[in-house]
C-alpha cells in the first residue's frame, strides 16, 4: 500500500492511464488528493419505509411490497410502463419509460419486491420513475442494507471505469489499505471528548464508508468543525499578532475640536449604538494599537457623524483625516454634508476625486501635503501616488464592499511613519457567519439602531396592471410636496437595452407627467460627471419632482424629502441592492413607500427576494435571507474571496458550527497565544502544514 503522499498511479487499480484522468478531471494527484474528494451524497439502503409515511419530493425511499399491477400505457414518447406496490400501508405508482419490453418480462404481478429510487410529484401524487427493483428474499429483506458513498464524476472519468461506482471502489481500495497513522489527530483529544466528535481517523473513513445516517451526520459534524476551526485560528492569530506588532499612532487626547462640535454643532443627541461604536474606535485609538475596524450599519442608521467625529479625534491629536467614497456622488454628498455639520469650527476640508483638474487640483495636493488641509474627502483619486499627506492618521473608507482590497490596502501606505488606522463602514449588513470569516480579522462594530422618529418604509409590490394607479399615487405624493425615485436596472452585459429602456421610461413619464407643472432629472453611468451633478443638484434643491435614475443612486444619496422610491423591473435586482436602493427614502419625517414593479411571471427566487423585500426593513435579516437564495460565494463583495471555498462547511446553514469553531479558537488563544503549551502542539503544527494561504487576509481591509 503506497502512504497518502504516494502518486496516485499507485494505488491499486489506478495505473498510468487513469491516474492522467484523475489529475486532469478533478485535480487529483496523490492518494490524500483522492481521500479528500468527498462524495457529494449517499444511497442510504439501510432502512425500509412505509408508503404512507413518504412525504418529501425528492427524497430516497426504499419500499417492500407486492406488485399489484403492470400495465403498458399511452404512446410514442409517452409510452410508459406502470406499476403499483402495495405494502401494508398504502399503494406507491412506478413508472419506467425505458427498457419496457425487457421489465415487463421479468417483473411478475403478485411477487414480492424490494424498490429503491427517488420520490417524484406528479399531479398531486407521488410515484417513483424508474425505481431499481429486487425480489424480495428472507435474506435480503432482513440484514442490514448498504450506505453507499456517490462520488462527482465526468464523462472522460467515465470513459476509463471511473464513474461513480468505479471511484467507489477505488476509495474503498483507499480506505482499506490506510491505517491510523497515516491519519494524526489534529484537535487536542480533551475538545474531541468534550464535544464528543469523532477522531479524524473516524471521520475521515466515515465520511466516505458510513454504516449508517447517524455515521455520517457524526463524520460530517467533525469535518466542518476542523475546516471553520482551524480558520477562525489562523484568522485570530493574525489579528493578535497585528494588534502586538502593529502599533498604531496613540490619539491620547480628546480635544478642543471633537468637543466643541460634540456641544455646539452636534444637531441631534447620538444614538446608543453611535455612542457605543464611538467608545469601541476611541479605545482602539486612545490605547496605540493599530486600529482596523469595520462599521456595519443599517442604511440611514448615522454612519457618517460617526466617521466625522472619529476624524476630529484624530485632528485633536494634530493628525490629517481621509475619507474615501466608492463614487463621485457620494463623495460629494460627504463634502457638503461634513462642510456643513462643520460650520464655523476652522477645519479646513478639501475635496478631491477625477473631476477636480488644474490649478484647483494642484492646490489640493499642495495643502494635503503641507498639512494646511486637515479633512480630504473623496473617491479612489485618494489612493493615487501623487497624493500625499503631511501627517495622515485615519483613513475612513465608505462602503468598502465597493473597493477592491488593492485599493483599500493602499491607503494603509500613506503616512511613511506607520500605518494609519483604517475604519471601514459599510451598509450592506453581512451575515454573522460571512462576516465572522470574511472579516475575522478585523474587528467589528454594529450601529444596531436607527436614529429616533423614523417611520419604517412601507413597500409594496405591483406590476404592469397597476401601472396607473401607482401613477397616480406618484401625483398624489407630489401633490403634497414630496420628491419621487424612479430607477431603473443597469447591467453591463445587456447596458444597451438597459439604456433604451431607461430612456423609453423617461420620455414615457415625460408624457404622463408633463412640464411645466413637473420637471423630471435623469441620471445615469453614462453621462458626463458634470452632467450628472447638475441633475443630481436639481433634483437635491427641489427644483425637479421625479428624479429618473439607475443605481448609481444607490449608494448614500441623501434627499430627505424624497419619500417614494419606484423599482422597474424589481426581480432583476439583488437582495442587498434593492435594500440600499429602498434606504434612499424614509430619511424625513414623512410616511415613505417603495414600490417594486415586476414583471407577471417571476422565478421561484425572483418572488422569494420580492416577497422578502415586502416583509421585511431589516437590513440583517435581508443578508441572511439573501445568503439563503444565493449562497456564501455570491454575496455582494464576497466573490473574489477564496476565503469561501470550503470541502464541506457551508457558511448559509452551518453558523452554529461556526459560532462554537470560533468561540473555542478565541478561548484557546487567550490563554495561549503563540499556541506554545504542549497539549496544542497538534494545533500548532497543523497551522504550519496548512498556513500556506493565510498571507493576504491580514491585510483584507
Ligand atoms: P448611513 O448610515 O446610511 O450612512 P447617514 O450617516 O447618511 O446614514 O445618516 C442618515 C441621516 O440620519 C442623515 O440625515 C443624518 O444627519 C441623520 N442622523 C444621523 N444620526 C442621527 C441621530 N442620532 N439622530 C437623528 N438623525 C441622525
Ligand atoms: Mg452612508
Amino acid at each position: 500500500m503506497p502512504t497518502l503522499d504516494s502518486n496516485i498511479e499507485y494505488l491499486k487499480g489506478v495505473g498510468p492511464q487513469r491516474a492522467e484522468v484523475l489529475k486532469k478531471e478533478l485535480g487529483i494527484f496523490t492518494c490524500r488528493d483522492l481521500l479528500f474528494h468527498f462524495p457529494f451524497r449517499y444511497i442510504d439502503r439501510t432502512q425500509f419505509h412505509k408508503i404512507r409515511d413518504v412525504r418529501n419530493e425528492g427524497e430516497q425511499v426504499q419500499f417492500r411490497g407486492i406488485l399489484r399491477r403492470l400495465e403498458t400505457i399511452g404512446e410514442g414518447r409517452a409510452r410508459r410502463l406502470v406499476g403499483s406496490l402495495r405494502d401494508d400501508t398504502g399503494v406507491m405508482e412506478l413508472v419506467w419509460f425505458q427498457a419496457i419490453h425487457w421489465l415487463e418480462k421479468s417483473l411478475q404481478v403478485g411477487k414480492e419486491y424490494i424498490v429503491f429510487g427517488r420520490l417524484s410529484e406528479f399531479n398531486g401524487r407521488f410515484n417513483i420513475t424508474h425505481p431499481e427493483m429486487e425480489e424480495a428474499t428472507p435474506d435480503n429483506s432482513q440484514k442490514a442494507r448498504s450506505f453507499d458513498p456517490v462520488y462527482p464524476s465526468t464523462d472522460k472519468l467515465t470513459q476509463k471505469g471511473l464513474d461513480a461506482r468505479g471511484l467507489r471502489k477505488l476509495m474503498r481500495v483507499l480506505i482499506d489499505g490506510i491505517a491510523p497513522a497515516d491519519l494524526p489527530e489534529t484537535l487536542p483529544d480533551p475538545l474531541i471528548a468534550q464535544y464528543k466528535m469523532a477522531t479524524r481517523w473516524e471521520a475521515l473513513r466515515q465520511i466516505h464508508f458510513p454504516e449508517n445516517q447517524r455515521e455520517l451526520d457524526e463524520a460530517t459534524r467533525r469535518l466542518k468543525f476542523e475546516e471553520l476551526f482551524f480558520l477562525q485560528l489562523r484568522l485570530l492569530q493574525i489579528r493578535t499578532r497585528r494588534k502586538d506588532a502593529l502599533r498604531g499612532f496613540a490619539f491620547g487626547s480628546i480635544g478642543e475640536h471633537f468637543n466643541t462640535f460634540y456641544r455646539e454643532k452636534l444637531p441631534f443627541e447620538l444614538t446608543e449604538a453611535q455612542k457605543r461604536v464611538l467608545r469601541e474606535i476611541r479605545a482602539d485609538l486612545g490605547a496605540g494599537r493599530h486600529m482596523n475596524r469595520l462599521v456595519q450599519g443599517d442604511v440611514g442608521s448615522g454612519k457618517t457623524v460617526v466617521a466625522l467625529m472619529t476624524m476630529l479625534m484624530a485632528l485633536d491629536n494634530g493628525f490629517q483625516a481621509a475619507l474615501m467614497a466608492p463614487t463621485e456622488i457620494l463623495a460629494q454628498q460627504h463634502f457638503a454634508n461634513i462642510t456643513e455639520l462643520l460650520g464655523d469650527l476652522g477645519i479646513k476640508v478639501g475635496f478631491l476625486s477625477g473631476s477636480v483638474k488644474g490649478k484647483k487640483r494642484a492646490a489640493i495636493l499642495e495643502q494635503l501635503a503641507a498639512g494646511d488641509l486637515h479633512i480630504v474627502v473623496g473617491t479612489h483619486a485618494l489612493i493615487e501616488d501623487w497624493v500625499t499627506f503631511n501627517n495622515l492618521g485615519i483613513s475612513i473608507i465608505d462602503e468598502q464592499h465597493r473597493f477592491g482590497v488593492e485599493q483599500r490596502a493602499a491607503l494603509w501606505k500613506k503616512n511613511a511613519h506607520g500605518p494609519p488606522h483604517v475604519l471601514v463602514m459599510t451598509a450592506t449588513p453581512i451575515p454573522r457567519t460571512l462576516a465572522m470569516t470574511l472579516y475575522g480579522d478585523l474587528d467589528v462594530s454594529v450601529i444596531d439602531e436607527l436614529p429616533p422618529g423614523r417611520k419604517p418604509v412601507t413597500t409594496m409590490h405591483k406590476n404592469e396592471h397597476h401601472r396607473l394607479r401607482v401613477q397616480g399615487f406618484m401625483r398624489d405624493e407630489i401633490a403634497k410636496g414630496r420628491q419621487v425615485y424612479v430607477v431603473y436596472p443597469m447591467i453591463e452585459e445587456t447596458e444597451t437595452m438597459d439604456l433604451q429602456n431607461l430612456m423609453s421610461g423617461y420620455e414615457a413619464l415625460s408624457r404622463d407627467f408633463p412640464q411645466p407643472e413637473y420637471q423630471i432629472s435623469i441620471v445615469h453611468g453614462k453621462m458626463k460627471s458634470a452632467d450628472k451633478d447638475f441633475e443630481m443638484q436639481r433634483f437635491v434643491k427641489g427644483e425637479t419632482q421625479i428624479m429618473v435614475a439607475t443605481t448609481v443612486i444607490e449608494v448614500g444619496v441623501n434627499v430627505p424629502n424624497a419619500s417614494v422610491m419606484v423599482i422597474e423591473n424589481a426581480e432583476r435586482f439583488g437582495l442587498s441592492q434593492l435594500h440600499q436602493l429602498r434606504g434612499r427614502v424614509g430619511r424625513g419625517a414623512e410616511q415613505s413607500f417603495c414600490i417594486l414593479m415586476t414583471s407577471f411571471k417571476l422565478s421561484a427566487e425572483g418572488r422569494e427576494r420580492i416577497q422578502t423585500m415586502v416583509r421585511t426593513n431589516d437590513g440583517f435579516e435581508i443578508a441572511e435571507a439573501d445568503l439563503r437564495l444565493r449562497g456564501p460565494g455570491n454575496i455582494e463583495g464576497t466573490q473574489q474571496s477564496g476565503m469561501l471555498r470550503f470541502l464541506l462547511a457551508d457558511l448559509a446553514r452551518d453558523g452554529q458550527v461556526l459560532t462554537a469553531a470560533r468561540e473555542i479558537a478565541t478561548r484557546i488563544l487567550e490563554l495561549d497565544p503563540a499556541l506554545a503549551a504542549p497539549e496544542h502542539a497538534r494545533l500548532r503544527q497543523h497551522l504550519a502544514s496548512e498556513g500556506r494561504d493565510a498571507r493576504v487576509w491580514s491585510r483584507i481591509s
